[in-house]
Protein backbone atom coordinates (compact mmCIF):
# COMPACT_ATOMS: atom_id res chain seq x y z
CA UNK A 1 0.00 0.00 0.00
CA UNK A 2 0.74 3.37 -0.65
CA UNK A 3 2.16 5.57 2.14
CA UNK A 4 0.14 8.81 2.35
CA UNK A 5 1.77 11.76 3.81
CA UNK A 6 0.25 15.61 3.99
CA UNK A 7 3.40 17.17 3.00
CA UNK A 8 6.41 15.47 1.57
CA UNK A 9 9.90 17.56 1.11
CA UNK A 10 12.33 16.33 -1.33
CA UNK A 11 15.85 17.18 -0.98
CA UNK A 12 18.16 18.30 2.00
CA UNK A 13 19.44 21.31 1.36
CA UNK A 14 19.17 24.62 3.70
CA UNK A 15 15.86 25.31 1.50
CA UNK A 16 14.55 21.49 2.24
CA UNK A 17 15.54 21.57 5.47
CA UNK A 18 14.34 25.03 6.46
CA UNK A 19 10.94 23.67 5.10
CA UNK A 20 10.85 20.90 7.58
CA UNK A 21 11.48 22.81 10.51
CA UNK A 22 8.65 25.37 9.83
CA UNK A 23 6.41 22.41 8.27
CA UNK A 24 6.82 20.22 11.23
CA UNK A 25 6.33 23.63 13.36
CA UNK A 26 2.76 24.09 11.67
CA UNK A 27 2.38 20.16 12.44
CA UNK A 28 1.97 18.88 8.47
CA UNK A 29 4.10 15.80 10.00
CA UNK A 30 5.98 16.37 6.80
CA UNK A 31 8.57 13.59 5.47
CA UNK A 32 11.61 14.96 3.41
CA UNK A 33 13.48 12.61 1.09
CA UNK A 34 17.32 13.15 1.45
CA UNK A 35 17.96 12.16 -2.41
CA UNK A 36 22.16 11.26 -3.41
CA UNK A 37 23.84 14.35 -1.30
CA UNK A 38 22.67 14.46 2.01
CA UNK A 39 23.24 17.72 2.94
CA UNK A 40 23.50 19.10 -0.35
CA UNK A 41 26.01 21.72 -2.23
CA UNK A 42 27.34 22.99 1.37
CA UNK A 43 28.62 19.68 2.45
CA UNK A 44 31.00 19.95 -0.70
CA UNK A 45 32.60 23.58 0.82
CA UNK A 46 34.53 23.97 4.07
CA UNK A 47 34.28 27.11 5.67
CA UNK A 48 30.88 28.97 5.57
CA UNK A 49 31.18 32.77 6.77
CA UNK A 50 28.39 34.58 5.18
CA UNK A 51 25.20 32.23 6.98
CA UNK A 52 23.84 35.22 9.21
CA UNK A 53 24.06 34.00 13.00
CA UNK A 54 27.77 32.57 12.66
CA UNK A 55 29.97 35.27 13.76
CA UNK A 56 32.96 33.25 13.73
CA UNK A 57 31.75 30.74 10.76
CA UNK A 58 30.77 27.17 10.57
CA UNK A 59 32.00 24.51 8.35
CA UNK A 60 28.87 23.60 5.90
CA UNK A 61 29.16 19.66 6.61
CA UNK A 62 28.05 21.16 10.36
CA UNK A 63 25.49 23.82 9.29
CA UNK A 64 24.02 21.05 7.78
CA UNK A 65 23.60 19.01 10.45
CA UNK A 66 22.51 21.41 12.60
CA UNK A 67 19.51 22.40 10.33
CA UNK A 68 18.52 18.52 10.31
CA UNK A 69 18.69 18.60 13.87
CA UNK A 70 16.52 21.39 14.15
CA UNK A 71 13.98 19.77 11.70
CA UNK A 72 14.37 16.63 13.49
CA UNK A 73 13.62 18.39 17.33
CA UNK A 74 9.91 19.51 15.78
CA UNK A 75 9.37 15.90 14.83
CA UNK A 76 10.52 16.29 11.09
CA UNK A 77 10.80 12.64 9.55
CA UNK A 78 13.83 13.05 7.50
CA UNK A 79 14.59 9.78 5.38
CA UNK A 80 17.59 8.61 3.17
CA UNK A 81 16.01 8.01 -0.38
CA UNK A 82 16.24 9.25 -3.54
CA UNK A 83 12.95 10.93 -5.67
CA UNK A 84 13.38 8.93 -8.89
CA UNK A 85 9.76 9.30 -10.57
CA UNK A 86 6.48 11.28 -10.56
CA UNK A 87 2.79 11.67 -11.49
CA UNK A 88 1.57 14.81 -10.66
CA UNK A 89 -1.15 14.66 -13.07
CA UNK A 90 -3.66 14.71 -9.90
CA UNK A 91 -4.11 15.09 -6.02
CA UNK A 92 -2.89 13.06 -4.39
CA UNK A 93 0.47 13.73 -6.01
CA UNK A 94 2.76 10.77 -6.57
CA UNK A 95 5.90 10.22 -5.99
CA UNK A 96 8.34 7.18 -6.41
CA UNK A 97 11.33 6.46 -4.06
CA UNK A 98 14.27 4.63 -5.30
CA UNK A 99 12.53 2.96 -8.34
CA UNK A 100 9.98 1.24 -5.30
CA UNK A 101 8.06 3.02 -2.71
CA UNK A 102 5.49 5.12 -4.10
CA UNK A 103 4.34 8.12 -1.62
CA UNK A 104 0.93 9.91 -2.02
CA UNK A 105 1.31 13.39 -0.74
CA UNK A 106 -1.39 15.81 -0.87
CA UNK A 107 1.49 18.56 -0.51
CA UNK A 108 5.11 18.39 -2.37
CA UNK A 109 7.88 21.05 -1.31
CA UNK A 110 11.15 20.49 -4.41
CA UNK A 111 13.91 21.51 -2.72
CA UNK A 112 16.30 19.37 -4.92
CA UNK A 113 18.90 21.94 -5.77
CA UNK A 114 21.20 22.45 -8.54
CA UNK A 115 24.63 21.12 -9.70
CA UNK A 116 27.42 23.21 -10.73
CA UNK A 117 29.17 22.02 -13.81
CA UNK A 118 32.64 20.89 -14.25
CA UNK A 119 35.08 20.60 -16.67
CA UNK A 120 35.49 16.76 -16.22
CA UNK A 121 38.94 16.52 -15.44
CA UNK A 122 40.57 14.17 -12.80
CA UNK A 123 42.03 17.55 -11.24
CA UNK A 124 39.10 18.79 -10.28
CA UNK A 125 38.49 16.19 -8.12
CA UNK A 126 42.56 16.17 -6.87
CA UNK A 127 42.34 19.25 -5.68
CA UNK A 128 38.47 19.58 -4.40
CA UNK A 129 38.28 21.99 -1.51
CA UNK A 130 42.30 22.80 -1.82
CA UNK A 131 41.79 25.71 -4.89
CA UNK A 132 39.18 24.47 -6.96
CA UNK A 133 35.89 26.20 -5.97
CA UNK A 134 32.83 26.33 -8.29
CA UNK A 135 31.02 29.44 -5.92
CA UNK A 136 33.43 32.71 -5.98
CA UNK A 137 30.55 34.38 -2.88
CA UNK A 138 31.22 31.75 -1.13
CA UNK A 139 35.61 31.03 -1.16
CA UNK A 140 36.32 34.36 -2.54
CA UNK A 141 37.29 35.69 0.63
CA UNK A 142 40.09 32.62 0.91
CA UNK A 143 42.09 34.25 -1.97
CA UNK A 144 42.27 37.74 -0.98
CA UNK A 145 45.44 39.39 -2.52
CA UNK A 146 45.85 36.09 -4.89
CA UNK A 147 45.87 34.92 -8.18
CA UNK A 148 42.68 32.90 -9.45
CA UNK A 149 41.37 32.24 -12.77
CA UNK A 150 37.80 31.92 -13.29
CA UNK A 151 36.45 29.28 -16.21
CA UNK A 152 33.49 30.53 -18.06
CA UNK A 153 32.42 33.21 -20.60
CA UNK A 154 28.76 34.16 -19.60
CA UNK A 155 27.16 35.86 -17.16
CA UNK A 156 28.01 33.97 -13.96
CA UNK A 157 31.73 33.89 -14.80
CA UNK A 158 31.75 37.53 -15.35
CA UNK A 159 30.09 38.15 -12.43
CA UNK A 160 32.00 35.85 -10.21
CA UNK A 161 35.32 37.52 -12.00
CA UNK A 162 33.77 41.17 -10.87
CA UNK A 163 33.72 40.09 -7.48
CA UNK A 164 36.85 38.25 -7.19
CA UNK A 165 38.79 41.01 -8.47
CA UNK A 166 37.59 42.70 -5.01
CA UNK A 167 39.17 40.66 -3.26
CA UNK A 168 42.14 39.21 -5.35
CA UNK A 169 44.97 41.12 -6.44
CA UNK A 170 44.81 38.81 -9.62
CA UNK A 171 42.01 37.42 -11.93
CA UNK A 172 42.35 35.65 -15.20
CA UNK A 173 39.17 34.68 -16.82
CA UNK A 174 39.74 31.52 -19.36
CA UNK A 175 37.32 31.39 -22.33
CA UNK A 176 37.62 28.74 -24.45
CA UNK A 177 35.71 30.90 -27.57
CA UNK A 178 36.88 34.42 -29.06
CA UNK A 179 34.09 36.33 -27.64
CA UNK A 180 32.11 36.66 -24.08
CA UNK A 181 28.86 35.19 -23.71
CA UNK A 182 28.21 37.77 -20.85
CA UNK A 183 25.46 40.64 -20.96
CA UNK A 184 27.04 43.99 -22.30
CA UNK A 185 27.19 45.49 -19.21
CA UNK A 186 28.82 42.18 -17.08
CA UNK A 187 31.17 42.17 -20.32
CA UNK A 188 32.03 46.17 -19.73
CA UNK A 189 32.89 45.54 -15.85
CA UNK A 190 35.19 42.40 -16.84
CA UNK A 191 36.96 44.13 -19.36
CA UNK A 192 37.15 47.66 -17.41
CA UNK A 193 38.46 45.88 -14.64
CA UNK A 194 42.69 46.49 -14.64
CA UNK A 195 42.81 43.64 -12.15
CA UNK A 196 40.79 41.23 -14.64
CA UNK A 197 42.63 39.65 -17.84
CA UNK A 198 40.34 37.57 -20.33
CA UNK A 199 42.55 34.86 -21.78
CA UNK A 200 40.29 34.31 -24.99
CA UNK A 201 40.28 30.56 -27.05
CA UNK A 202 42.04 28.93 -23.86
CA UNK A 203 41.11 25.67 -22.76
CA UNK A 204 41.82 23.94 -19.44
CA UNK A 205 44.51 21.26 -19.71
CA UNK A 206 45.09 20.10 -16.12
CA UNK A 207 45.80 22.27 -12.79
CA UNK A 208 49.36 21.84 -10.87
CA UNK A 209 50.61 22.39 -7.60
CA UNK A 210 51.58 19.81 -3.87
CA UNK A 211 48.09 19.09 -2.10
CA UNK A 212 46.45 22.76 -2.98
CA UNK A 213 46.31 24.40 -6.79
CA UNK A 214 49.81 26.41 -7.58
CA UNK A 215 49.15 26.33 -11.17
CA UNK A 216 46.87 25.65 -14.06
CA UNK A 217 47.98 24.24 -18.13
CA UNK A 218 46.14 25.84 -20.66
CA UNK A 219 45.74 25.45 -24.25
CA UNK A 220 46.00 28.35 -26.77
CA UNK A 221 43.87 28.24 -30.18
CA UNK A 222 43.52 24.63 -29.81
CA UNK A 223 43.91 22.40 -33.07
CA UNK A 224 44.81 25.42 -35.27
CA UNK A 225 48.53 25.85 -36.62
CA UNK A 226 49.53 28.54 -34.17
CA UNK A 227 48.26 26.10 -30.69
CA UNK A 228 50.56 26.96 -27.84
CA UNK A 229 50.78 25.53 -24.20
CA UNK A 230 50.44 28.38 -21.61
CA UNK A 231 51.05 27.67 -18.08
CA UNK A 232 49.33 30.15 -15.16
CA UNK A 233 50.59 30.40 -11.53
CA UNK A 234 47.29 30.25 -9.39
CA UNK A 235 46.24 29.96 -6.17
CA UNK A 236 42.43 29.27 -7.24
CA UNK A 237 40.39 28.14 -9.60
CA UNK A 238 37.20 29.07 -10.27
CA UNK A 239 34.27 27.03 -12.53
CA UNK A 240 31.66 29.08 -13.64
CA UNK A 241 30.19 26.87 -16.32
CA UNK A 242 26.57 26.84 -15.73
CA UNK A 243 24.69 24.75 -13.03
CA UNK A 244 22.05 22.32 -13.98
CA UNK A 245 18.73 22.23 -11.83
CA UNK A 246 17.80 18.99 -10.56
CA UNK A 247 14.08 19.21 -12.02
CA UNK A 248 14.12 16.94 -14.59
CA UNK A 249 11.79 14.08 -12.90
CA UNK A 250 9.10 16.90 -12.54
CA UNK A 251 9.12 18.22 -15.84
CA UNK A 252 5.90 16.43 -17.10
CA UNK A 253 4.72 18.05 -15.38
CA UNK A 254 6.39 20.98 -13.39
CA UNK A 255 7.03 24.36 -15.76
CA UNK A 256 11.01 25.42 -16.02
CA UNK A 257 13.01 27.71 -18.11
CA UNK A 258 14.68 26.76 -20.88
CA UNK A 259 17.45 25.85 -18.70
CA UNK A 260 15.93 23.96 -16.16
CA UNK A 261 15.35 25.99 -13.40
CA UNK A 262 11.60 25.25 -12.43
CA UNK A 263 9.59 28.80 -13.10
CA UNK A 264 7.61 29.97 -9.37
CA UNK A 265 5.02 33.13 -9.36
CA UNK A 266 7.15 35.85 -8.87
CA UNK A 267 7.55 36.91 -5.21
CA UNK A 268 6.02 33.01 -3.96
CA UNK A 269 7.24 29.68 -3.87
CA UNK A 270 4.11 28.39 -5.98
CA UNK A 271 4.76 26.24 -9.06
CA UNK A 272 1.79 25.88 -11.81
CA UNK A 273 0.66 23.01 -10.13
CA UNK A 274 -1.65 24.00 -7.04
CA UNK A 275 -0.31 22.35 -3.69
CA UNK A 276 3.23 22.04 -5.44
CA UNK A 277 5.81 24.60 -4.10
CA UNK A 278 9.66 24.84 -5.11
CA UNK A 279 12.48 26.42 -2.99
CA UNK A 280 16.17 27.05 -3.11
CA UNK A 281 18.39 26.54 -6.06
CA UNK A 282 16.38 24.57 -8.14
CA UNK A 283 14.23 27.68 -8.81
CA UNK A 284 16.60 30.43 -8.48
CA UNK A 285 19.02 31.04 -11.29
CA UNK A 286 20.23 34.45 -9.55
CA UNK A 287 21.18 34.03 -5.99
CA UNK A 288 21.78 30.66 -5.16
CA UNK A 289 22.64 31.52 -1.62
CA UNK A 290 22.29 29.03 1.60
CA UNK A 291 20.32 32.33 3.13
CA UNK A 292 18.33 32.72 0.17
CA UNK A 293 17.30 28.72 -0.50
CA UNK A 294 16.30 29.30 3.57
CA UNK A 295 14.25 31.31 2.97
CA UNK A 296 12.26 30.04 0.45
CA UNK A 297 12.17 26.70 2.25
CA UNK A 298 10.14 28.49 5.01
CA UNK A 299 7.96 30.21 2.16
CA UNK A 300 6.88 26.69 0.61
CA UNK A 301 6.60 25.59 4.40
CA UNK A 302 4.18 28.64 4.77
CA UNK A 303 2.13 27.91 1.97
CA UNK A 304 1.92 24.14 1.71
CA UNK A 305 0.53 25.06 5.71
CA UNK A 306 -2.17 27.49 3.97
CA UNK A 307 -2.96 25.95 1.27
CA UNK A 308 -4.09 22.38 3.26
CA UNK A 309 -5.52 24.65 5.46
CA UNK A 310 -8.12 26.46 2.56
CA UNK A 311 -8.38 22.72 0.84
CA UNK A 312 -9.26 21.28 4.14
CA UNK A 313 -11.67 23.88 5.73
P1 LIG B 1 25.93 30.24 -19.48
O1 LIG B 1 25.43 28.96 -20.03
O2 LIG B 1 25.30 31.51 -19.92
O3 LIG B 1 27.48 30.39 -19.82
C1 LIG B 1 28.36 29.33 -19.62
C2 LIG B 1 29.74 29.75 -20.06
O4 LIG B 1 30.62 28.69 -19.75
C3 LIG B 1 29.84 30.02 -21.54
O5 LIG B 1 30.77 31.03 -21.80
C4 LIG B 1 30.36 28.69 -22.07
O6 LIG B 1 31.14 28.81 -23.23
C5 LIG B 1 31.26 28.26 -20.95
N1 LIG B 1 31.41 26.82 -20.92
C6 LIG B 1 30.44 25.88 -20.85
N2 LIG B 1 30.97 24.65 -20.84
C7 LIG B 1 32.32 24.83 -20.92
C8 LIG B 1 33.41 23.95 -20.98
N3 LIG B 1 33.25 22.62 -20.92
N4 LIG B 1 34.65 24.47 -21.06
C9 LIG B 1 34.84 25.80 -21.11
N5 LIG B 1 33.85 26.70 -21.06
C10 LIG B 1 32.59 26.21 -20.97
O7 LIG B 1 25.89 30.02 -17.90
P2 LIG B 1 25.89 31.12 -16.73
O8 LIG B 1 25.94 30.33 -15.47
O9 LIG B 1 26.91 32.13 -16.97
O10 LIG B 1 24.46 31.79 -16.83
C11 LIG B 1 23.26 31.00 -16.74
C12 LIG B 1 22.05 31.93 -16.86
O11 LIG B 1 21.93 32.74 -15.69
C13 LIG B 1 22.16 32.88 -18.04
O12 LIG B 1 20.88 33.07 -18.59
C14 LIG B 1 22.65 34.16 -17.43
O13 LIG B 1 22.30 35.31 -18.16
C15 LIG B 1 21.97 34.11 -16.06
N6 LIG B 1 22.74 34.87 -15.06
C16 LIG B 1 22.43 36.18 -14.87
C17 LIG B 1 23.13 36.93 -13.97
C18 LIG B 1 22.76 38.34 -13.77
O14 LIG B 1 21.94 38.84 -14.52
N7 LIG B 1 23.31 39.02 -12.79
C19 LIG B 1 24.24 36.38 -13.17
C20 LIG B 1 24.50 35.00 -13.48
C21 LIG B 1 23.78 34.29 -14.39
P3 LIG B 1 30.50 29.00 -24.71
O15 LIG B 1 30.04 30.41 -24.78
O16 LIG B 1 31.64 28.64 -25.56
O17 LIG B 1 29.36 28.00 -24.79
Amino acid sequence: MNEKVRCLIIGSGPAGYTAAIYASRANLSPVLYEGMEPGGQLTTTTEVENFPGYPTGITGPELMEDLKKQAQRFGADIRFGVATATDLSVSPYKVTIDGEKVIEAETIIISTGATAKYLGLADEKKYAGSGVSACATCDGFFYRKLTVAVVGGGDTACEEATYLAGLASKVYVIVRKDYLRASKIMQERVLNNPKIEVLFEHETLGLTGEGVVQGVNLVKKKGTPVEEQVHLDIDGFFLAIGHKPNSDIFKPWIETDEVGYIKTIPGTPRTNVSGIFAAGDVADPHYRQAITAAGTGCQAAIEAERYLSEKNA
